[in-house]
């Protein structure tokens, strides 16, 4: 009897290595990859030209990479559930394979309808985790155990004696030198320095990060240009899957073994470590609480900050025309180059919802489509907390100021990307609203002409502090809190002595 043909549905996972899919399906029968390339998912407000050029140059690759298991990757334009459709036209009963996904509303929603179309004509879809998140876990209770579980496990070989499913050329839409010009109607904000996409650039990141960018990597975490140098920027290759996740811990693990005696290394290599788990750490919240993308997670605080999406101070964020340097620095150089540490990714919410007094959410998307990294389960949790909705965290409130003293002592970063402040002296460079009379025709600069006047932030963001915390306070909030604490917290035991306080040379989850 024929074996059924086994689809093999790429979708955040662009790679051949460690996939689990893949590699089940290549055993069970004849392989037919495909990639589904869904207009309406590429419309929603949260999409834009630079996920998609990322997408497209990995999908490139992956075609490439494919090839060379004598196997094609068909690039499908149009709804999913039409090709499942079309598929059973043609080869009836068949196997899908396909990662489990922690992604957005939207494609939570297109999953469903996938299961229940696949209940409905009796197909089976598998779908193996690649990352540490758990369907339906109600407590975070010995969460850590299955991550580690999960990252130690063999990684998946590359299938070597697979066999494409006759007939798979009509399933092939666009042919993949032509994926990257195809306009989906997304936010077409062009990314002139973006990262390239791709397996071969996620690798050679990689490489270079764990021989010799590592090192310095934990000083210089919070620091806007040493943090794209001596940070890994392996996001977006997360993001998209054109690496996997065990195999970064897999390699991070073989070369902290070679770094013991070097406590440069050792401790750089802690710090990254501790970020990897937090990816997944963040995506379970998501997958646990997927109202997080919409909805303010603490009902307390719901209501609050809404303003309308022309308001003024969204609009002066969104284009770095606030008048504050690092915040405008950092939103202008993250148009051009889609990427930002996460100190200074707090730092612009944080501003947004405390300093302008916004709603998180218009500022949510915005930055969800700035970033080449946008990763819904990542993005949605962080969010929620650097702009104190969820009732659980500490309030941070990050000061502007204070963060251009210590990140960007310089002045340097300002410099390259608010040009109209470069001809200020160090000290203005960074409050050049104070600058004295005296010295403004000296250096041809007149606040609020060559450069807007910003909001007066520590009035408001001391507002918003004290009427969350207010809001926080009673019997009926504290207990909610509680309950989400006990959904959504990590429950990981503190590995540093009794009290549970960061020792000096570990960084907290707010202090990166
Ligand atoms: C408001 C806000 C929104 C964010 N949105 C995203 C997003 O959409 N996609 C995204 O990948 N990251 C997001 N982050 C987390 C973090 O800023 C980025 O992962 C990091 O800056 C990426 O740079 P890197 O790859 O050099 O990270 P590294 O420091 O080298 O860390 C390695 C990997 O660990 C993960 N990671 C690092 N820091 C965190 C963190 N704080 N929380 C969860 N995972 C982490 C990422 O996958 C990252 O690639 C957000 C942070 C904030 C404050």
């Amino acid at each position: 009897m024929p074996r059924r043909v086994q689809v093999v549905w790429f979708k955040r996972d662009l790679r051949i290595h460690d996939h689990a899919p893949l590699c089940l399906a290549a055993a069970a029968g004849p392989v037919l990859p495909v990639f589904a390339i869904e207009p309406e998912q590429w419309q929603t407000p949260d999409s834009a030209l630079r996920h998609w050029q990322f997408a497209a140059e990995s999908l490139s690759d992956l075609s490439q990479a494919l090839a060379s298991l004598h196997l094609p990757l068909c690039c499908w334009q149009g709804d999913i559930l039409t090709l499942l459709e079309a598929l059973k036209t043609h080869y009836g009963i068949f196997e899908l394979h396909s990662h489990q996904e922690t992604g957005n509303a939207w494609s939570y929603s297109r999953d469903q309808r996938v299961n229940a179309w696949c209940r409905h004509h009796g197909i089976s879809w598998h779908q193996p985790r690649q990352h540490g998140i758990v369907r339906g876990l109600k407590k975070r209770h010995r969460w850590e155990a299955q991550w580690e579980a999960l990252m130690a496990e063999p990684r998946y070989p590359a299938p070597q004696n697979a066999h494409v499913a006759n007939g798979w050329e009509a399933f092939h839409h666009v042919p993949s030198e032509q994926l990257a010009t195809l306009a989906l109607g997304f936010d077409r904000t062009p990314c002139p320095e973006r990262q390239p996409g791709g397996r071969r650039e996620g690798h050679a990141l990689w490489q270079s990060f764990i021989t010799h960018r590592g090192r310095r990597y934990r000083g210089s975490l919070s620091k806007p240009l040493l943090a794209w140098e001596f940070g890994s920027r392996l996001s977006p290759h997360l993001a998209w899957g054109t690496l996997s996740m065990r195999e970064i811990v897999q390699s991070l693990r073989r070369q902290r073994q070679k770094h013991t005696d070097d406590a440069q290394w050792a401790a750089s290599l802690r710090a990254f470590t501790s970020r990897l788990y937090w990816h997944c750490h963040f995506m379970q919240k998501l997958e646990s609480a997927p109202n997080m993308e919409h909805q303010t997670l603490h009902p307390a605080l719901r209501g609050l900050r809404e303003r309308d999406p022309e308001h003024a101070n969204l609009i002066a964020w969104k284009h770095g025309q606030t008048g504050v340097p690092l915040v405008d620095a950092c939103m202008r150089s993250l148009i051009t180059t889609g990427w930002l540490n996460f100190r200074m990714r707090a730092m612009l919410i944080s501003y947004a919802t405390f300093g302008l007094g916004l709603h998180w959410r218009e500022p949510a998307l915005h930055l969800a489509r700035l970033f080449t990294d946008y990763e819904p389960g990542i993005h949605y949790p962080q969010i929620q907390m650097q702009s104190g909705a969820t009732g659980t965290n500490a309030l941070r409130v990050y000061n502007p100021i204070k963060q251009a003293a210590d990140n960007d002592p310089d002045g340097a970063f300002v410099a390259r990307w608010v040009p109209e402040l470069a001809r200020l002296p160090l000290e203005w460079r960074s409050m050049p609203w104070a600058l004295p009379t005296s010295l403004r025709q000296r250096f041809d600069f007149h606040p609020g002409k060559d450069y807007p006047l910003p909001h007066d932030f520590d009035a408001e963001a001391r507002h918003w502090k004290a009427k969350l915390y207010q809001l926080r306070r009673t019997p009926e909030a504290r207990d909610t809190s509680q309950k989400l604490v006990t959904k959504l917290a990590s429950q990981r035991r503190p590995k540093i002595g009794k009290r549970q306080k960061t020792p000096p040379n570990q960084l907290s989850l707010f202090d990166q």
